[in-house]
């Protein structure tokens, strides 16, 4: 059974993958963890894994683009456990395409869920977290730093995403909120099963673009299979967000993750990142 402090933390998108080991860790860490998903049919694998770690989890449904799921699940935590001290924007979804092939309606349902949904949830969580001089810390991507072929949209939600933390920290901190991202490269979860692509058919699909998106993707899925990080070894850097007496606002959780974030941040203009990325679509 996990040490106790009486510290709550609120994670959302805990069916599967790094929400769902983040979960695990922070009620093993001794947190009351509050684990979200959309779809509370889908809780069978975080159920199953807190048991076998000997955790206990506040199970609720929260969906981020329902603003009235996140408002009264967040009411509802504050009424059984009174306080609210973290809140680990985690849910998130994967997007393939590129710009002449995808509709403006797709980029726009990327950006609420990636984008949108953590600004729905942080700011329904604010008043609480300043009441707690708590924690905002928020799963981005090195997606989030560095554009990526074929990604325009997701790194466009990820980017926003990463620009409204960075904007808002200095903010928060006047209020004892301190506010994190999180950059994960690739990860060994269900992420890219859940972009529902099957490569053979979108190349074929891809019309004059299917030459990029081929090479794209055999790259993709080498790195995937190669070496992608564990969920769990996410979820150790997320730990350290939410317990490091002071957490730096940009935390990679790889060496692979700093170095390639460390090419865009030292890029003034803009040529380190776009002599790798060409690179992958040729
Ligand atoms: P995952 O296994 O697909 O998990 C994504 C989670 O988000 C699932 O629980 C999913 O729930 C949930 N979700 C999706 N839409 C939601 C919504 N509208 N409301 C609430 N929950 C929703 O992928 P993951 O790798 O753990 O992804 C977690 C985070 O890490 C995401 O923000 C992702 O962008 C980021 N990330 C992942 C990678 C990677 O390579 N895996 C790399 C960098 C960053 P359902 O089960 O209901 O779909």
């Amino acid at each position: 059974m996990s040490s106790s402090n009486s510290k709550v933390v609120l994670i959302t998108g805990t069916s599967s993958g790094i929400g769902l080991a983040t979960a695990v860790s922070a009620a093993r860490a001794g947190w009351k963890t509050v684990a979200t998903l959309r779809d509370p049919s889908r809780s069978e694998a975080l159920r199953k894994a807190a048991d076998e770690a000997g955790v206990e989890l506040d199970i609720r449904r929260l969906d981020v683009t329902d603003e009235s799921s996140i408002v009264s699940t967040v009411e509802g935590v504050l009424a059984d456990h009174g306080q609210l001290d973290a809140v680990i924007n985690n849910a998130g979804a994967g997007h393939l395409g590129t710009m002449e092939n995808e509709s403006v309606a797709e980029v726009r349902k990327v950006m609420e869920v990636n984008f949108f949904g953590v600004v729905q949830v942080s700011k329904v969580a604010m008043a609480h977290l300043r009441a707690s001089r708590g924690r905002l810390i928020t799963i981005t991507s090195v997606g989030g730093v560095v554009g990526q072929p074929f990604n325009e949209a997701y790194c466009a939600a990820k980017f926003a995403a990463e620009g409204y933390m960075e904007s808002l920290a200095p903010v928060a901190a006047a209020h004892g909120v301190s506010v994190c991202v999180v950059e994960p490269g690739a990860v060994a979860t269900e992420f890219v099963t859940n972009v529902g692509v099957d490569p053979q058919r979108a190349v074929a699909e891809a019309g004059s673009y299917g030459p990029q998106l081929s090479a794209y993707l055999n790259r993709t899925i080498a790195q995937f299979s190669d070496g992608a990080q564990s969920a769990e070894g996410v979820a150790d850097s997320v730990i350290e967000a939410l317990t490091a007496p002071e957490p730096a606002f940009r935390i990679q959780t790889s060496d692979w993750a700093r170095g390639f974030v460390a090419t865009k941040l030292s890029d003034l203009d803009g040529s380190a990142v776009l002599g790798l990325t060409n690179g992958w679509v040729v």
